[in-house]
């Protein structure tokens, strides 16, 4: 393994996940910064040491025979955004941090991020999203490292589907996530609360307090089916989407 400063081998995974299970990293860096990120990530590349990024660990179940390569925290959490709506954030920060951040400056959009645990990096990789909103609908630019190069890309490169995107591919490239660039819309403090609100009492009613990594099963996003299917909500029907529990 290359010489990281930090660099620990044979940590346990499972505290680091909400379902709090799993087995161990053969190697585990913390990393704090996006700097941190950065360096890990170009290291990783150049040395071709298998890399895998953790966020909060809501979406994943690591092997119990353990994980190859380097598994790195991500723990980078810097977010900055002006009354324009521009939004730049590391990718280890808390989705929920950024609505916050967000609505304290009058700036709407990530109201549905409420009770969705997790980092903005791990939102981007499944296109987080909830009452039919996605974190991609807001999506400028993305700071990444890919063959250890770090630069900032347009969004295409992604392939954003519903709770999808390339980097849950079987065969995804190893690309780093490092930072995001949103552009918002200005709205009033107090309708993003309501809304917000009205979310957050939405999910208590269904969301169990115990370990978890959310929903197991994706809705399916079917116009015609949806035509059909008796009992669907309005909103569902025209939006084209069952849920998984019809
Ligand atoms: C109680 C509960 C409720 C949930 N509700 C919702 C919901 O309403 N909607 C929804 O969409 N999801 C939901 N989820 C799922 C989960 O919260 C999201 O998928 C979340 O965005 C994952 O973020 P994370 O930081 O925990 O990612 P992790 O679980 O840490 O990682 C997920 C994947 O992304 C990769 N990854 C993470 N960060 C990076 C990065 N910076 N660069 C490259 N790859 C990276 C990881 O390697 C891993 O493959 C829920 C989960 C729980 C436990």
């Amino acid at each position: 393994m290359f010489d990281l400063p930090g660099i620990v081998a044979e940590q346990r995974l499972d505290v680091y996940t909400t379902l709090k299970a799993g087995g161990r990293a053969e190697y585990f860096y913390s990393a704090r910064t996006r700097s941190e990120m950065a360096n890990s990530a170009i290291l990783a590349q150049e040395n071709g040491v298998v890399q895998t990024i953790l966020g909060w660990g809501s979406n994943v179940l690591p092997s119990d025979n353990g994980v190859v390569g380097l598994v790195t925290l991500n723990q980078a959490a810097e977010i900055e955004c002006d009354q324009s709506g521009f939004v730049e954030v590391d990718s280890g920060a808390g989705f929920q941090d950024l609505f916050l951040k967000c609505a304290q400056a009058g700036l709407g959009g990530f109201e549905f991020a409420v009770g969705i645990p997790g980092t903005v990096g791990g939102a981007l990789v499944s296109n987080a999203g909830a009452y039919r909103n996605n974190v991609s609908a807001f999506l400028i630019e993305i700071e990444v490292v890919e063959n250890g190069i770090r630069e900032w890309r347009t969004p295409e490169f992604m392939k954003f589907e519903y709770r999808d995107s390339v980097l849950r591919q079987i065969d995804a490239p190893q690309i780093v996530l490092l930072a995001v660039r949103f552009q918002l819309e200005s709205r009033k403090r107090k309708d993003i609360y309501d809304d917000a609100r009205d979310y957050q009492r939405q999910r208590i009613g269904k969301q169990p307090p115990s370990a978890s990594c959310g929903s197991f099963f994706k809705n399916v996003v079917d116009h015609d089916l949806a035509q059909r299917i008796e009992g669907l909500s309005d909103g569902m029907r025209a939006a084209g989407v069952i849920p998984a529990g019809f």
